[in-house]
């Protein structure tokens, strides 16, 4: 029988992947995959792996090393992955490239209405009998300007949410899509013209640090920033600047740049040693959750279900329609090959 190394393992992983049934067998890691820890997965066929997983040219060395074929990333990103050193090894790479879109922009929403309404501040104050509202006040969506960067899956679900809280929507993608129902306009009118920014695309060089101090400079005061897509969108140091000069008037983020030595586990009883992150914290206009917009039940039995189906496919030696590739098939979202 075949058999999957499992990596950073939670239990609601081992929940929904153990109840599904498939025709191989999955041994679960909890350490996060990475260069030290690759060899675990010697002797396995495949290496199960997610979004804070360092895999670079050394991982993926020791799991081709150890008889490892693929390497199935239970998530939709894949910026982590060294592409070119999958491709020099002959590993593929799948991943599941839409499990709950209504998930991650349903948690962006969450995470606008929080800051706005200060929804943390309240359950804190009440829980300690402290009914004053006094700073609590927020503004009516209604009306509003919502800038949506990245118009995919998750970023038109987003809109919709918006357009039904009666917001105003604009939107700046590279590649707009037709007869949208929203407006597309350039970066510069989108910071100039939003009360709220929100994040839905991918990490990529061009993407990195999309929010800078020039973006900053250029917003609305007291604009709100919002960011489930990837910690390396924003220029994390320019962020706490802008916070704390008053022209941002918070952040919800789901997503940190350093996140990968802290997200996912309890740090609780250490030191933070990342000093921006550990000031961000403190802000009590910062809601910072731990890369959880995509947990919902229906997004984990949807990761599972096709985390499996794309290995049994592979096994099966099928078409892979969920490869990621270095450079093979025209449709691939990393088709250049040099
Ligand atoms: P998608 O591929 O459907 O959409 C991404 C969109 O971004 C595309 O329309 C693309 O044209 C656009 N884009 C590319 N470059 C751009 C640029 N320079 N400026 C503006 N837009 C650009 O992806 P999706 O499913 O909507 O996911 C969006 C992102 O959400 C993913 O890349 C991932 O990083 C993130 N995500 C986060 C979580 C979470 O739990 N926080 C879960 C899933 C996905």
């Amino acid at each position: 029988m075949k058999k999957a190394a499992f990596f950073d393992t939670r239990p609601y992983d081992r929940e929904w992947f153990s109840k599904l049934d498939k025709s191989f067998e999955i041994k679960f890691f909890e350490e996060k995959l990475n260069p030290e820890n690759a060899d675990l997965a010697k002797g396995f066929d495949a290496a199960i792996a997610f979004v804070n997983d360092t895999i670079n040219r050394s991982t993926i060395e020791a799991l081709a090393a150890g008889g490892v074929k693929v390497l199935a990333m239970r998530c939709a990103g894949y910026n982590n992955i060294d592409f070119k050193a999958a491709y020099d090894n002959n590993l593929k790479v799948l991943r599941v490239p839409v499990y709950s879109p209504y998930a991650v922009a349903e948690h962006a929403m969450a995470l606008l209405l929080t800051l706005n309404r200060k929804i943390h501040r309240a359950y804190n104050r009440t829980r300690d009998f402290n009914f004053s509202l006094n700073g609590l006040t927020g503004f009516d969506l209604h009306g509003r300007t919502m800038g949506v960067i990245g118009t995919g899956k998750i970023g038109q679900i987003f809109i919709k949410i918006c357009q039904g809280f009666g917001m105003r929507v604009i939107a700046y993608d590279p590649y707009p899509i037709e007869n949208a129902g929203f407006e597309y306009v350039d970066l510069d009118t989108l910071y100039r013209e939003s009360d709220a920014v929100s994040l839905h695309c991918p990490l990529t060089d061009s993407t990195h640090h999309i929010l800078n101090a020039d973006a900053f400079s250029k917003m609305r005061t007291g604009v709100y920033i919002i960011n489930t897509s990837r910690g390396g969108l924003i220029d994390s140091e320019a962020l706490l600047e802008a916070i704390k000069s008053r022209k941002i008037a918070g952040a919800g983020l789901d997503v940190y740049e350093e996140e990968a030595s802290f997200f996912f586990e309890d740090r609780s009883d250490t030191i933070i040693n990342d000093d921006t992150l550990a000031r961000i914290i403190t802000l009590p206009n910062v809601i910072l959750t731990s890369h959880q917009a995509f947990l919902t039940n229906e997004a984990l039995k949807n990761i599972a279900e096709v985390t499996i189906s794309n290995l049994e496919d592979f096994f099966a030696g099928k078409e892979l329609k969920n490869e990621v590739c270095y450079c093979c098939s025209t449709d691939s979202p990393t088709t250049k090959c040099n």
